[in-house]
Formats: C-alpha cells, sequence, structure tokens
C-alpha cells in the first residue's frame, strides 16, 4: 500500500510544511525525457550532453546540436532545462575532444577547461544552445575550479544568447570559494559524485573504494553544506545533480542544508517526493545537523536515518 501511495503521488517536491524543493530528473538524450516525465519529473536538473555524442569522431556542427537542443526544449514543454555543456575527458571520453596523452585525465583538460584548448567547441555549443533556448533554459559548465572560470564562462554563455547561467560546483576549490563563484553566476548545482571524487582522492571508477567515494563522507557533506550556505548568502539556487540526490536520506539532508531543487535518476523520484513530502523544513535541519556532527559516514547516514520519520 505505501508502494502504491508513493507512486500514486504526483505533487511538486516539498516538505510537509510546505517549502517547495523541485525534484528534476538527470538525462543524457532527449528520449530520456518520456521517461523523466512519467516519473511526474517537474524538469531536467542535468541533460549530460557529452552523452550525445560518445560514439561521434568529429565535433558536432551548430546544426547537429541545435537539432537535439530543439528536440529536448519540445518535449519538455515548459517545464525547466538545465544544460550541462560538454563535459569530456577521464570518465567520459569524447574522440573530438580528448587529449590522448594525459597521465591523469581526471586531473586534466576536461569539463570546462576544453575551452582552453578547444574554445571553438564550447563556443560552437553555446551558439547552438543560444538559438534553441526558451525562458526555462538554464545552461551550466562541468569542473570550474575558480571563479575566473566562472566569469569567463558567464561572459561566453551570455554573449551567445543564454539568460540563466550556472556552473557545477564539483571540485573542492569551487565549494570552498561558492560565494564568489554564485557572484559570477545566476546559480550553480552540486555533482556529489566528482566532488566526492576530487575530496575524498577516489577514482569514482574504482569499486573497491566505494567507502571513501561515500557521499557521506563528513567532508564531503561539509563542502555541501558551505555551498549551500553561499547560495542563502546571495540568494541564489543551489542545487544537486550528483546520484547522492537520489538517497532518500540525502535528500533530507540535502534540503536540511538550504539546496533549493534535486535532480536525480527519474527511477529514484517517487521515493525521494515521498521522503521530503513526509518531513518538515524544521526537521530535514535537525537531520543535516545531525549528519554533518559525525566523524564517518556510516555514523552520518546512521544519524541522519534514526531522525526520520518513515521507513527507508
Ligand atoms: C557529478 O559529478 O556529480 C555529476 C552530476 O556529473 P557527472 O556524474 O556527469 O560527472
Ligand atoms: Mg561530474
Amino acid at each position: 500500500a505505501r508502494d502504491t501511495a508513493i507512486a500514486g503521488d504526483t505533487a511538486p517536491g516539498g516538505t510537509s510544511d510546505g517549502r517547495p524543493v523541485p525534484l528534476l530528473a538527470n538525462i543524457g538524450t532527449p528520449a530520456d525525457i518520456d521517461r523523466a516525465i512519467a516519473a511526474h519529473a517537474e524538469g531536467v536538473g542535468l541533460f549530460r550532453t557529452e552523452v550525445l555524442f560518445l560514439e561521434a569522431t568529429e565535433p558536432p556542427t551548430v546544426d547537429d546540436q541545435a537539432t537535439v537542443y530543439a528536440d529536448a526544449v519540445a518535449r519538455l514543454g515548459e517545464r525547466k532545462l538545465v544544460v550541462r555543456t560538454l563535459d569530456a575527458g577521464a570518465d567520459k571520453p569524447l574522440a573530438f575532444a580528448t587529449q590522448p596523452d594525459e597521465e591523469n585525465p581526471a586531473l586534466g583538460v576536461r569539463g570546462y577547461r576544453l575551452a582552453r584548448t578547444l574554445p571553438d567547441l564550447v563556443d560552437t555549443q553555446l551558439a547552438a544552445l543560444g538559438s534553441t533556448a526558451t525562458p526555462g533554459t538554464w545552461v551550466m559548465a562541468p569542473m570550474v575550479a575558480t571563479p575566473a572560470e566562472a566569469r569567463d564562462f558567464a561572459s561566453r554563455a551570455r554573449a551567445a544568447g543564454a539568460t540563466t547561467v550556472g556552473v557545477m560546483i564539483e571540485v573542492p576549490a569551487a565549494a570552498l570559494r561558492a560565494e564568489s563563484i554564485l557572484r559570477e553566476v545566476d546559480f550553480v548545482s552540486l555533482g556529489t559524485n566528482d566532488l566526492a571524487q576530487y575530496t575524498m582522492a577516489t577514482d569514482r571508477l574504482r569499486g573497491e573504494l566505494a567507502d571513501l567515494l561515500d557521499p557521506w563522507q563528513p567532508a564531503v557533506l561539509e563542502l555541501v553544506a558551505a555551498t549551500a550556505r553561499a547560495g542563502r548568502a546571495l540568494d541564489k539556487p543551489v542545487g544537486v545533480c550528483g546520484e547522492s540526490a537520489a538517497d532518500p536520506v540525502m535528500a533530507l539532508v540535502l534540503v536540511g542544508m538550504g539546496v533549493t531543487s534535486l535532480s536525480m535518476s527519474p527511477g529514484s523520484l517517487a521515493a525521494v517526493r515521498f521522503a521530503l513530502r513526509s518531513h518538515s523544513s524544521a526537521r530535514c535541519e535537525e537531520i543535516a545537523a545531525a549528519a554533518l556532527a559525525q566523524d564517518d559516514a556510516a555514523a552520518a547516514r546512521a544519524a541522519a536515518l534514526a531522525l526520520t520519520s518513515t521507513a527507508f
């Protein structure tokens, strides 16, 4: 009965006392949008555009890309769409964009760092996005480490016609300086997969190190909390689009820290919606404080779980 109730709840995301928390979907292609809408996503919080070009050997043209972005916009209608510019490199190699000779690709020319080596690639994508953007289309850059990079991206994206511009916070340096970064952009989105990887110095692809890669690691939680605090100070949106948002208990912690939207795989939306709906904003803050007070990942999750009011 509980599962039926969860599946039947199609209301917008929010806490029991009515604080809205838009629940969005992570997608790799426009076709994923149909599944997201079927799961009652309120929009797309992360469109991983590099997925479109994993097989491509030549850089995509403005027209190639404009067609795909227009398709995504059409499928979403009025719903929000956050498009991430190409995040090539490391775990997402693109034949036309990845440096073959890097010894440490995760620390190399990846994400927005491509603007240094292949600026035309970035500008071509921004031109395609600018030509198809609607007011609900937000554009963000991955792997930004400094306010200067955020400023550089914002000016390129705005010049191409983007109206709402942000960056991902997935490098510890960016989380530590989130307020300075937020002064340059309209919003940020936390990528907790890479934030955990870089905070814990743990390759995200090494299964045997999963305990270190855990987003419940207090050091990771602290960087998320610092970023959320910066968002509250400047009154700008701070979303989370890493896999951690799909854990209903973590979702309560994130909301308690002040995160304003959560984006995840569509299959996780119903459970997260139910968890939020079952807890007040004040209770989420208590849950976040309890998690942050712990010294290890398991203790942080246990402390959060102990304050929840539903079975997970
Ligand atoms: C992340 O790093 O958390 C993220 C959402 O981006 P990706 O998993 O595509 O690197
Ligand atoms: Mg990432």
